[in-house]
Formats: C-alpha cells, structure tokens, sequence
C-alpha cells in the first residue's frame, strides 16, 4: 500500500505544481512517477532496501531521493511545503474533468473559490460566465464534470480498492487464531467501483485479530473497535474497512449474505420460503423444526436451496438464478485460459521497454505469445511510428521471433482511427502486421452520428481485427464517447471485427453491460492489459473480472486460443 501512498503523492505534487504554472517537464516528470510507483510489483520500501529501485526507468535520483525520504520519515518535505499554497478544495477542483489548472487558478485567484460546491454554485447561478477567459461551454463542461465526479462518489474504483484488500488480508491472515479470512461485498464481484471493503474471518481466538486490524499502519482512523466486527477509514484513500468475525458453520452463509447482490439475495430467499425454509447470514433453516440445514460454505447454502453454486461475478438478478436452478449455469472464463496478451507498448512509441523485455517478462507469466501494438504517427503526444518506423519494427520482430524460444511476438499495431474514419497508417503496411487494432484517440466529443461513421468505417477497410478501448471511458474521469452501438456491433459482426476489453483498471472498457450487447450479435472479444510497462500485465485478471461480469466463457474470447489457432482467426479464418 506504500505504493499508492507515494503515487497519490507524487501526482498531488504534480497537479499543485500544474496550478503554480511550473515547469512542464518537472510536472510529466511527477505524473510518469506516481504511475510507475503504481505499477511496481513490489513494496517501494522493500525494493529500496534491497537496492532494486534505482535504475527503474521513470525514476530518477531526485525522485529516488524523494521515495527515500517517505520510506523513512513517512512524509515528503516538498510536498508538506507545496501543500501550503492552495487549499484541498482547489485541488478538487483540479480534479474535475473539464477543469484545468489555468482554469482553477483563476477562479481561486479572483473569485475565491475554494470548494467544489462553491464553484457548483457559481456554474449554476450564472455567476461565472461574465469571467474573462471563460467561455460558456467551459461552463457546460464543468457542471458536466461535478457530475461525473458525483456519480462515483463515495465510491472506489475496483483497481484501487481490490489491492489494499488484499494486502489488510495477507497481514491478517497470519495473526494467531484465524483459520478462514476472505474478501465479501461488491469488491469480491468485481464490480467495476466498490463502496467499502468487507472482510469475513473465521477465529478461534477473534480478540488478537480485532487489535492487529485497528492498529494497522494502514488506518487513519477507527470507527468501532468491537470483539467481533470492527471498522476503520483506511488513509488517503479514506475507504472504509469492515472486518467481522462469523461461526465456522456460518461463513458460507455470511459469505453469500455479505456478498450479494441485494437483488440477487432477495430471489435466494424467496426460494428458501417456497421450500419451507428460512435463509439469513447464519444459514439455511427448515422453518417447521427451526433445524439448521447448511451454513459452513456457499456451496452447501445453494445446494441446500436446490441451485447450483452461482459465481459472485454475476450474482446480478439477471438470469442467473433461473439457469442456477436448471443446473445450467454457463461455464465463465478464468484467468489461466488467457494464453496471451494483444496490446501492449514499446519504446517506439510511449511504452518504456523494448519488445523483447516484455516479451520475456510475459514468457514469465506462462503466456505462449504476445503482441507488440505501438501507436501510430498522428498520437504525437506517445510517439507514434511512421511506416518507416513501423518496418523498422517489424524487422526486429522478426529477428526476435527467430531468437527467442518459448514465446511468438504478434506483430501488430494500434492504429488511430482519424477523425473522418481512415486508418493512420499505409494499409499495406496494416496488412503485413498480424494484428491490427483501431482505437479512437481524438475528437471525443464529436457528435454521435461522426464517432459511429468512424468506427464502422475503419471496420470496412478490412484491415482492423479489434477495436481497442471501444466506449473510450475513464473511470471517474472520462464519460464514454457518445455512440450507435448496434450499428457500430453490426459493423463488426459484418467485419468479423472483435471488441477489446482493455484491463487497464481506470479503463475496464468494454464494460460488463456492454460485453453482454456485443454477445447477442454474436462478437467476439480479445482481452488485453494495454501495458506501458510489464508490470501492468498483471492487470489481465481484471478484465477476466469484467469478461466474467459479462458471462463471457473461454470460447467468447480469441486470446484464449493457441499461437496457431489465434493467427489463423486473425488472417480471416473466422
Ligand atoms: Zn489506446
Ligand atoms: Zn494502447
């Protein structure tokens, strides 16, 4: 958790000194920092100490310097200082889509606005349109933003809340006493923003596991200190923890209690009362003899109910049930039948690795292939290939995939969708790649009809395999482009054109919702992690979750197929 402390950090530094009109290159220095710091697969402070933190591309002496100093002292002094200049609400309100720095400043500046609410007000009443330097549609777009940030309120993106889950479990797994400890609630379906994280344990000894949760150095503070449930606001992130101790013959019931869906467990109990049974967090029971029937697993619960266990991903209220009780439930992905990764950036373009690093990092995670997929020329701000780049690469490919043994590298490319529909690249040169995949990375805000037209275009040239990132969202950050998705599905049902889901935790694009449109026209999807950087690879597992989310099973997805096979569907064998 120290790396998200230290990136939380550096990107706070980052946008005060955005506010403070500072050096660029100082700024997009801190913002590269708080992703790489991010992204490390291991604890900053353990690396430090084993001196495996220099030499880490995007962190220099100064920021090595900087991650030291919060290693040991728990606080960065530069940051303490710059903190002093503007108050947290202008930095929330920084944090608004729509909003940049130039515009946050002069609000403060001349306005003194210094919250969100204050600038809601002001938006809505009118008040600011007269500011010079403000047009109106600044003012469309930042009541936009607030209401975009509101929607995600009080919730937690699943990247940021599933890792600190999982690390207050691996400490408290090893406290004396506990025999079962698991993640419940909205995290453990996966869904895409959770609200708190809920942790059921079972202990022989609950009182040693209370005290080592409320003192851990990941707390801001403690909500309820009790001998069996607990809670706590975790800092920075002020996500709330609740840790509860269940009866070993009650934890399947918990589970599927603390679990849900709300919907999902209303249906589960109304089927336990037409069986002449009562279901709660404690078990299922006869009602005649008030006799406990199951309880100890999920399992027992279902079967005692007549269903078939029901994966927590999809415990919706959305079929399942139905299917569950014909025992017919569809056998969804899971994350070994991934045997490789389709989208991932190099050094020609803004990744920070060479191919052949991240093709043997992917070697590392047991996958059979991957593919290279740079950015094309017109996305300047990564450094996209020109055709006379993009030869250069594939020359190198191939040497590599002369080379190496145990992995094949895909040659491919993400090519920029223009804005009147054509590919950024020579088709030619398309056509000699192995994979191409066509993104939108431009004009989001064109009209509906425009964004449509380009996507089905782009598909018409028969050059594309797959649109990458296809709603273009950032969680809490950027709304989807607006989009025909039935003509845009057709499109690709046409094509043979699969849909990405991109597993990018801000971006878990397509969403669960939408996997399950593009099914019913019968697509199919690649899921890929877009990895700038090889640890970012680690992210598949999320968008497995999402697929899951969407009842995807192993056949929905093409990069579950062998090397042979994936290149034969690619070359149009569909
Ligand atoms: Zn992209
Ligand atoms: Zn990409």
């Amino acid at each position: 958790m120290i790396n998200e402390e230290i990136a939380h950090i550096f990107s706070s530094i980052a946008d005060i000194l955005e506010l403070k009109n500072d050096n660029p290159f100082r700024i997009r220095a801190y913002r590269k920092a708080a992703l790489v710091v991010t992204d490390l697969a291991e604890d900053a402070d353990k690396m430090i100490e084993a001196g495996r933190l220099s030499g880490v591309p995007g962190i220099g002496k100064d920021l090595h310097a900087k991650i030291e100093e919060y290693v040991h002292t728990g606080k960065i002094a530069t940051f303490e200082e710059l903190k002093k200049e503007f108050p947290q609400g202008v930095l929330d309100i920084l944090y608004i889509p729509g909003v940049g720095p130039k515009t946050a400043k002069l609000l403060y500046e001349t306005y003194g606005i210094n919250s969100i609410e204050k600038l809601e007000d002001y938006a809505n009443s009118g008040k600011i349109k007269g500011i010079k330097g403000i047009k109106e549609k600044t003012v469309a777009n930042i009541l936009k933003g607030i209401a975009l940030k509101k929607s995600i309120q009080g919730r937690f993106p699943l990247g940021t809340a599933l890792p600190i889950g999982e690390t207050i479990i691996g400490e408290l797994k090893s406290v004396k006493g506990v025999s079962t400890i698991e993640l419940a609630g909205s995290i453990r379906r996966r869904k895409e923003t959770v609200g708190d994280i809920d942790i059921l344990v079972t202990s022989d000894d609950p009182g040693p596991l209370m005290d080592r949760f409320v003192n851990m150095k990941e707390i801001e503070r403690v909500l309820s200190h009790g001998s069996t449930r607990s809670s706590a606001l975790l800092r920075d992130t002020h996500i709330q923890v609740d840790v509860r101790v269940v009866e070993k013959d009650s934890f399947g019931a918990a589970m599927a209690y603390f679990t849900g869906s709300k919907s999902h467990n209303i249906k589960l109990r109304e089927i336990a009362i037409k069986t002449g049974c009562k279901l709660n967090e404690y078990g299922v029971f006869n009602v005649k003899n008030n006799k406990k029937i199951a309880g100890a697993t999920e399992q027992d619960v279902y079967r005692a109910l007549g269903l078939q266990w029901v994966p927590p991903e999809i415990r919706e209220d959305q079929g399942e049930i139905e299917l569950a009780l014909d025992h017919r439930l569809p056998e969804l992905i899971i994350d070994k039948d991934i045997r490789g990764d389709v989208h991932m950036h190099t050094v020609y373009s803004d990744g920070d690795r060479t191919a052949e690093q991240m093709a043997q990092h992917a070697q590392g995670l047991g996958y059979e292939y991957i593919a290279i997929t740079d950015h094309s020329q017109s996305l300047g701000v990564a450094g996209g290939l020109d055709p006379e780049r993009l030869k250069v690469q594939i020359r190198e490919i191939d040497g590599l995939n002369q080379k190496l043994k145990r992995i094949k590298i895909l040659k491919g490319m993400e090519v920029d969708i223009l804005s009147d529909g054509s590919l950024d690249m020579d088709p030619g040169l398309l056509d000699r790649l192995d994979i191409v995949i066509g993104s939108v990375h431009s004009g989001f805000k064109q009209p509906k009809e425009k964004i449509t037209m380009r996507m089905v275009k782009a598909m018409e040239t028969g050059l594309v395999d797959v649109i990458g990132h296809p709603s273009g969202r950032l969680i809490g950050e950027r709304d989807a482009y607006e989009v025909d998705w039935d003509a845009v599905f057709k499109s690709a049902q046409n094509m043979h054109v699969a849909m990405e889901i991109n597993a990018y935790p801000l971006r878990l694009d397509l969403t669960d919702a939408m996997i399950k449109k593009a099914r019913t026209y019968g697509l199919k999807f690649v899921i890929t992690t877009d990895s700038h950087d090889p640890n970012q690879m680690r992210y598949m597992s999320y968008g497995v979750s999402v697929a899951r989310r969407g009842w995807l099973g192993k056949d929905d997805v093409v990069n579950t197929k062998r090397y042979k096979d994936i290149l034969t569907w690619l070359k149009g064998d569909r």
